[in-house]
């Protein structure tokens, strides 16, 4: 199958015109080769049709382009390449979130001892080791979680840096999560210091609740801001009167135990944060997938959303969107098939299934499924 699937991402970008990104000639793009190890690197091209082009002869199984721009992109050091800036970059991967459907789709298997279960442990239950083989996979469960993480990043991003959903461009990744980019001149420049301070605001990291409470009569604890302050203190304050509703009398929150404020704040934050992969934020040479070329894990497309279409669209939607090829009825040969996968519930103890065509190629590059026709 590994032809059908070269053969299947051919056809895509022989009927496909990949729009070229923004200051597409001031970027390095990557590309990972089907059968070949490695990446390509340091490529550049000077217009949409040398990009496309260049996709449909050599057909990829990933392609990237960097979020940087450069005076010399092709360059083979980065330090020759003349750094003029990047785009800020959020990263929402699904790894990052609990979800209760790793149960239905990912295996484990320990390089230990040799157990083996559903689901993502931190480490083996059997031995204790970490050492875990992994497979995961999508579904439209956790698709809801990754969207609800980016809907909180735009609000704290609209909210707390004044960046509005116009200048944000959200791509789905087409496997497990969302890439935001802020497409904002005056955040360009942004050192790696910067963008750290920037990806711990959002994670809602190094926010002390004890400096937040306020000591009262009694040895109880007020919280010191109210809904209207700006920033985590105001986020926290109407979360914490959302909890709290039934114990309002009159305006304001009410006075608390120490411990009981502090257990609050804590819960407010790890609702209210958005669950984002930093790595990808501070990294200001960042290659990361090119929206409208595939996934060469899944066979779905990396698919553009604005704001209002992430807020709008369900999982399915989403899922339905980033899905190009055909419903065809294909017989496939696994072990271990996920029993929920993208929009699919599979009830078979067997081995053997048939899956339409798109599923098909997602169990074959995923999970080495076997193609028998
Ligand atoms: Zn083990
Ligand atoms: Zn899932």
């Amino acid at each position: 199958m590994s032809s059908l699937a070269l053969n299947l991402f051919k056809s895509y970008y022989r009927r496909t015109y990949v729009p070229p990104p923004s200051h597409l000639e001031k970027r390095e793009y990557g590309f990972q080769l089907f059968g070949v190890q490695g990446m390509l690197r340091h490529i550049s091209f000077g217009n949409g049709n040398e990009l496309n082009e260049f996709l449909r002869s050599r057909v990829p199984q990933h392609a990237y382009y960097s979020t940087a721009l450069y005076e010399s992109p092709s360059a083979p050091e980065m330090s020759g390449k003349g750094w003029l800036g990047a785009e800020l970059v959020f990263d929402i991967d699904i790894d990052h979130v609990d979800t209760p459907c790793k149960e239905l789709h990912d295996t484990w298997k320990c390089k230990n001892c040799g157990a083996e279960g559903r689901g993502q442990p931190r480490a083996c239950p059997v031995c204790g080791s970490e050492n875990l083989e992994r497979k995961s996979w999508v579904c439209d469960i956790c698709i809801n979680s990754a969207r609800d993480e980016a809907l909180k990043l735009l609000d704290l991003l609209e909210n707390d840096f004044g960046v509005s959903r116009n200048e944000v461009a959200i791509t789905f990744s087409g496997h497990r999560g969302f890439h935001i980019h802020v497409q904002r001149e005056d955040f360009m420049s942004l050192d790696q210091d910067a963008r750290r301070e920037i990806s711990d605001y959002v994670r809602g990291l190094g926010l002390e609740p004890e400096l937040m409470l306020r000591r009262s009569k009694g040895g109880l604890y007020a919280f010191r801001y109210d809904a209207e302050t700006p920033g985590w203190p105001g986020r926290i304050a109407r979360y914490a009167a959302l909890l709290l509703s039934e114990r309002i009398a009159g305006s304001g929150l009410p006075e608390l135990p120490k411990a009981e404020w502090e257990d609050l704040i804590k819960t407010a934050v790890n609702e209210l944060s958005a669950k984002i992969d930093e790595k990808v934020t501070i990294d200001v040479h960042r290659l990361i997938r090119l929206p409208g070329t595939l996934h060469g894990k899944t066979g779905l497309k990396v698919l553009e959303l604005t704001a209002s279409e992430l807020e709008a669209l369900t999982a399915e939607d989403i899922l339905k969107k980033a899905i190009v090829f055909g419903d065809e009825e294909v017989r496939v040969r696994m072990r271990k098939l996920p029993s929920r996968v993208l929009l699919y519930t599979i009830e078979s103890d067997s081995d053997v299934v048939n899956v339409p065509l798109h599923l098909a190629l997602y169990l074959h590059l995923n999970g080495g499924a076997e193609v028998l026709r």
